[in-house]
């Protein structure tokens, strides 16, 4: 059975060449005589891999000296209450955008052991967008700014960083590698793996030094942020395999040119997906232009009732993963880095095709 083209939102697509090298390195990696899966963590070849995906973190985000680079168990949510329980230290509020679905759940569980105060939300007449930040509600006191720079369920994104004066923390999870960034204007960016660099189980976090405080003697070795940066992340044994799978992501992406190359592509890919959504009122987007995400386009038909049926006739054409998050309904189209250009093409033939025959 041939593969598909797959917009799941995540665990997403992975490059058709890494899941090549995955299969050829299988049964033997790196002359071990058996998988990567079946040594120890604390083996040179295991710990010079771990050594490499940091480096090429670092060279293709351009990550300063002064951050350190940590690969950590729980996913994305795990981070939404490492933060306040790691970057709080004398102060007893945070500050926190609630663009979306993922800042809500960022923000219930940082408010278990701080104060968080909202200093905006997104906008949900349409065109859905969020005020300009001269109108949001800060708090100096606050430890840090939380905003989640795209989200993935209502396909929302943030073009520029916020300008604040209190460190600036972000869910990268949905775009990271995916644009340029400047890491400089950021106290800490975190980003789960299974969408733009790998598969599920471990998250990244970077996190400038100077934030890292002495937590709560009751905080949990793992959950540590000093203690996983002095242990190299090796406060347990990781997630061998998918680290494993993001050193394979990452060559791929250098291979390719690096983040230049990949946003030129996804520039192109957005833009002419939401080109052709706008062509007329059979799609319809909910989102601000400027506010538009480049990795997760959603839209509704103007008849809800053809919802269904549009999802299964793209299936039957080997487009598959289309559906909108259970929250929003209607149609979601995640494009991060390892979905090709033609994927898009080939959607957006079918969407003309669709509207031809049901419009
Ligand atoms: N933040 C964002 C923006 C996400 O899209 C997701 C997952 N879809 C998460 C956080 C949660 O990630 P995880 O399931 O790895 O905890």
């Amino acid at each position: 059975m041939p593969r598909h083209y797959n917009f799941s939102a995540g665990p997403a697509a992975l490059p058709q060449p890494v899941i090549e090298q995955m299969r050829d390195e299988l049964l033997d990696w790196n002359d071990q005589g058996a998988s990567v899966m079946e040594i120890s963590h604390r083996s040179e070849p295991l710990l010079a891999l771990l050594k490499t995906v940091e480096a090429d973190f670092r060279e293709l985000l351009g990550i300063p000296d002064n951050y350190r680079v940590l690969f950590l168990p729980g996913g994305a949510t795990a981070q939404f209450s490492m933060l306040p329980l790691n970057l709080l230290g004398d102060k007893s509020s945070v500050d926190y955008v609630n663009g979306g679905y993922w800042s809500q759940k960022a923000i219930t569980e940082a408010e278990r052991y701080c104060d968080v105060n909202v200093v905006t939300s997104l906008i949900t007449e349409q065109p859905f967008h969020v005020a300009p930040v001269s109108e949001w509600k800060l708090n100096p006191d606050s430890a840090y700014l939380h905003y989640t720079s795209n989200e993935t369920i209502e396909g929302v994104q943030f073009n520029n960083i916020p300008d604040v004066e209190i460190p600036l923390v972000s869910d990268f999870s949905s775009e990271i590698l995916s644009r340029e960034i400047d890491v400089s204007r950021f106290g800490l960016i975190y980003a789960c793996a299974q969408k733009n660099f790998g598969i599920a189980g471990i998250t990244l976090v970077i996190v400038r030094e100077d934030l890292i405080h002495q937590p709560s003697p009751l905080l949990p070795s793992i959950f540590r942020y000093g203690l996983q940066s002095e242990k190299g992340s090796l406060v347990n044994t990781p997630p061998t395999f998918p680290i494993y799978v993001t050193g394979l992501v990452l060559k791929w992406l250098l291979g390719l040119g690096g983040i230049t190359a990949i946003e030129a592509v996804n520039r192109r890919k957005a833009e002419k997906l939401y080109e052709f959504i706008d062509s007329d009122d059979f799609y319809c987007n909910p989102v601000a232009p400027e506010w538009r995400s480049m990795m997760n386009a959603v839209f509704k038909l103007a008849d809800d009732s053809l919802t269904a049926d549009f999802i299964t006739q793209a299936k039957a054409v080997g487009l598959i993963n289309l559906k909108g998050h259970r929250s929003v309904g209607g149609i979601r189209i995640s494009m991060y880095n390892a979905l090709p250009e033609s994927a898009i093409d080939q959607l957006i033939e079918f969407m003309a095709d669709f509207k031809q025959s049901r419009g």
